[in-house]
């Protein structure tokens, strides 16, 4: 499907770090191309990473790494906060599909972050922030808040024994970044 195989967590770190390089430069996006479609329905995906981050609609997860179809399992929630669902939805891309790296792709001003620094949110936006508000309590730096709330996806997706147990095998490194919005670079933490 892709032009060059990925088959290792260093080639699948490698393809993140060239694919954000490639998109700062605006030198090349992933492939999108019709014909892949048909190529990727018949052979099924295999995506190299699973990418965790916020639904903010300056973070388009597959623009960042220039990746293409077939390329990257995406999980989006408002501030990247991780349940049940986003969880079986990251266990289901590493031990089913393959992938090789989970990252947690945070970003500058957040706005899930600071509706909980600001402590408010009605209906459903209440739990996201039910989530965010403990790892942050007494801390009223926004950047320090965000990495916290990068921190606890981590520690949320740790959570998971299949995860665990893929860690230790060594066949699976669990990681974490954060896009700059005005920018458009990542760095790895
Ligand atoms: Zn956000």
């Amino acid at each position: 499907m892709r032009k060059i195989a990925i088959n290792t967590i260093e080639e699948a770190l490698q393809a993140l770090i060239q694919g954000n390089n490639n998109f700062v430069a605006a030198q090349k996006s992933g492939s999108v191309l019709k014909e892949i479609n048909p190529i990727s329905a018949a052979d099924g995906q295999q995506p190299y990473a699973v990418i965790v981050t916020c639904s903010d609609s300056r973070v388009p997860a597959e623009y960042v790494f220039s990746a293409g179809i077939g390329d990257l399992f995406v999980i989006r929630t408002a501030g990247h906060v991780i349940g049940e669902f986003e969880l079986g939805s990251i266990e289901y891309g590493v031990k089913y599909l393959g992938a090789k790296v989970v990252l947690v792709l945070g970003h500058n001003h957040c706005g899930a972050v600071q509706a909980a620094m600001g402590s408010h949110g009605h209906g459903y936006v209440k739990k996201i922030l039910d989530e965010i508000i403990p790892v942050i309590t007494g801390e009223d730096d926004v950047e320090i808040c965000e990495r916290l709330n990068i921190d606890n996806s981590i520690r949320r997706i740790m959570a998971s024994e299949l995860i665990k147990d893929e860690v230790a095998a060594g066949h699976l490194r669990v990681t974490s970044a954060k896009y700059d919005i005005e920018s458009g670079r990542v760095d790895f933490f």
